[in-house]
Parts: C-alpha cells; structure tokens; sequence
C-alpha cells in the first residue's frame, strides 16, 4: 500500500467509525415483504447460518451491546430486522433470519427460502449483503445455497470470517485462502475477505468501513 493508499484507507476507517458511534435504532421486524419500510435509502444486509455470531457481530458493528438478539427459538426467526443509522436517517441494517438449524422443520425452511429469495430479487436499495461464515467451519453447504441465491439474484455481496478468535493464525490464514478462492469463482461476491472477532473487535472498524463504502458505492 502507497502512502497514500494508507492515509485514504485510515480516513474511511475513521469516517465509518464516527457515522456507527451516531444515532442507531431498531426500527421493525418484517415478516413478509409487505412490512418492508418504504424503500427510500440503501440497505445492507447481513446473512448467515444461526449461531454463526451473527447478533455478536451487529453489536460489536454498532458498538451497542443488545441492538441485536440472539434469537434462541427457531419459529422467531423468521423475520427482516430493520435498524436506521443515521439522523437524518443515512441507510438501514437488514439482520437476515439464521438458516441453517438442525432440526428445522421442512415448511420453515420453504418459508425462509421465499422470503429471503424476494427479499433478494425485490428490493432495488440493497445494496450489498455481508454474508458470515464461522472461522472453525468455513463454507459449508448449507451456505453454499445462501451463496447461489445471492449470484442468482445479482446481489453484491461480500463474505466475512466470524468468531476468528477461536482458531490459530495458521487455521485462519488457511480458512481465509480457502474462502476467497471460492468467492473468486462467484459472479457477485467481493474477492476480498474480512476476518473478524467481535469477542476481540478484531476486523470491527474495517467491517464499518466496508459497510459504508457499500452504502455510498
Ligand atoms: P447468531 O445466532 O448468529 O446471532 O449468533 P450469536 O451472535 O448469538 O453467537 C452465537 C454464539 O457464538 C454465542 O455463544 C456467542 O457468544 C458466540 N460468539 C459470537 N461471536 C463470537 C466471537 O467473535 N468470538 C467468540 N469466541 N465467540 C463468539
């Protein structure tokens, strides 16, 4: 990285950091897409398999210590979290309902695969989704469907490392190889990767600075 490169890419880091230390609520639950709020301003959205620090990562991202719940019942967790950034209201945080639960019944995995696919293909200001995958795991099946969902909706998305924390620096570099050279053979991923801890804020300020370049992409 040039000098200058290093001054842009602090300058964004410092940016992002103000605009998530500023006003962030919780603005719905959406069940279906009728509850949608008006599509007035971008939306980022985070997906990814339950359990996967999903709720710890959009805590730390907000530096907030419940903005998001854990959801410990599979039947709630059928709904589009919504969270305003921004006073003037500047973008949205979509919180993705968790897939991927062992013993989900068949007709709740139809109904979050509907809903989820017309989020995708319906929703113009989606701007970009952050997909999480767990560090110890890396991509597995189950992810695998998420991810052909996002090419096949076109929807620019972006994969991210959770709970890094939990595995060696060798395992993680190795994860982290591994990830991007599948997101390079994908049509609407981003080919860089973001490793991230939100139990050590490790990645927590690049994160910010993504979502914020997506917002004004
Ligand atoms: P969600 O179901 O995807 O929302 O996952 P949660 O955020 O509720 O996290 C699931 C579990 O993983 C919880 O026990 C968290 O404490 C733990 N966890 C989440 N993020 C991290 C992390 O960065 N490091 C470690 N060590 N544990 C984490």
């Amino acid at each position: 990285m040039t000098a200058e490169e290093e001054a842009a890419r602090a300058a964004a880091i410092e940016k992002a950091r103000r605009i998530f230390a500023g006003p962030i609520t919780f603005l719905k639950s959406a069940p279906a897409l009728e509850f949608l709020p008006d599509a007035t301003v971008p939306e980022i959205a985070f997906a990814g398999r339950s359990n996967v620090g999903k709720s710890s990562l959009l805590n730390a991202l907000t530096g907030r210590t419940s903005l998001a719940r854990t959801s410990v019942t599979p039947g709630r967790t059928q709904e589009l979290n919504y969270f305003d950034v921004g006073n003037p209201l500047f973008f949205r945080l979509v919180d993705m309902p968790g897939y991927g639960f062992a013993k989900a019944p068949k007709d709740m995995v139809r109904r979050w695969r509907y809903l989820v696919n017309d989020f995708l293909r319906g929703r113009p200001v989606l701007k970009r989704a952050l997909v999480l995958i767990d560090s110890r795991h890396g991509i597995k099946d189950v992810d695998t469907e998420m991810l052909d969902m996002l090419d096949k909706a076109a929807v620019s998305y972006r994969i991210v490392l959770t709970k890094a924390d939990k595995v060696k620096a060798t395992d993680l570099a190795a994860v982290l190889a591994r990830t991007e050279a599948e997101a390079r053979k994908r049509p609407a991923a981003h080919p860089e990767i973001i490793p991230t801890s939100s139990e050590k804020g490790m990645g927590i300020p690049e994160l910010r600075a993504a979502v914020i370049e997506a917002v004004t992409a």
